[in-house]
């Protein structure tokens, strides 16, 4: 099973381009076993997102709250997020390490919330274009995963690890499939083989599917390509077909 997951991180701007969006997808996204589609889109889309999609799409947050619920403005929950229909939801991406304080240590709590709430949490690592310079890829990768996944069992398909270097985050240079493929076996050394392992960072309908046949992946985390519904539909169709 290939997971195609789109994050369409704080987008779009009206739920009119939501809707035409959700329709493009509809249209073209065929369900199978071989591939499960996961849109993540903003919280106030995912009702519409799930009546919209049914049972072609599953839905998920890009980030969720500790708290189960309470005197926490501006927060949502994953209890709050399973009960919208939500089975996801992203912890850790990049963005929210680098605008809204997030670390390891809160991705660690996030991911414990959404596990208990029986979401799958998508938890994404990855390492910055200084740090790849400085050589310290797979150093990053192993803190974020043994403290971001600490007293966490990683040897399960209830976690999702993303490795989305962040140099390659719509930058429209992504990490080549041989690169890639070296830092999903090492993942592999650290998590078991059950964990579902996704790569991200400027995937397109053109590249995508390498990362699956040749570098070891179970799926891609996409962000500007998921607007884009013809697009995403043949990353979906690929992934089923191969
Ligand atoms: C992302 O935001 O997780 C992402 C991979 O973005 P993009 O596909 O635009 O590089």
């Amino acid at each position: 099973m290939n997971y195609i997951v789109a994050n369409w991180k704080c987008n779009p701007d009206s739920v009119k381009e939501a809707k035409k969006i959700l329709i493009g997808y509809k249209k073209g996204i065929k369900k199978s076993k071989k591939a499960q589609a996961v849109i993540c889109s903003p919280a106030h889309l995912l009702g519409l997102a799930k009546d919209t999609l049914k049972s072609l799409a599953a839905v998920g947050g890009q980030n969720c709250s500790w708290e189960n619920c309470g005197a926490f403005t501006g927060e949502i929950s994953a209890p709050q997020l399973a009960d919208m229909g939500c089975g996801y939801v992203i912890v850790g991406h990049s963005e929210r390490r680098k605008f809204f304080g997030e670390t390891n240590e809160s991705v660690n709590k996030r991911v414990k919330a959404a596990l208990a709430a029986g979401l799958t949490p998508i938890v994404c690592v990855g390492e910055t274009r200084e740090e790849r310079i400085e050589g310290k890829i797979t150093d990053v990768v192993e803190l974020q995963i043994k403290e971001g996944l600490k007293d966490v069992d990683l040897c399960t398909t209830k976690i999702i690890i993303a490795y989305e270097p962040v140099w390659a985050i719509g930058t429209g240079q992504a990490c080549s499939p041989q690169e890639a493929g070296v830092v999903s076996q090492f993942i592999r050394n650290i998590a078991c083989d059950k964990i579902p392992l996704l790569y991200g960072g400027s995937v397109n309908a053109a590249n995508g599917m390498s990362y699956l046949a040749e570098a070891g992946f179970n799926g891609l985390l996409i962000g500007g390509v998921s607007l884009q519904p013809v697009e995403f539909n043949k990353l979906v169709a690929n992934a089923i077909a191969l």
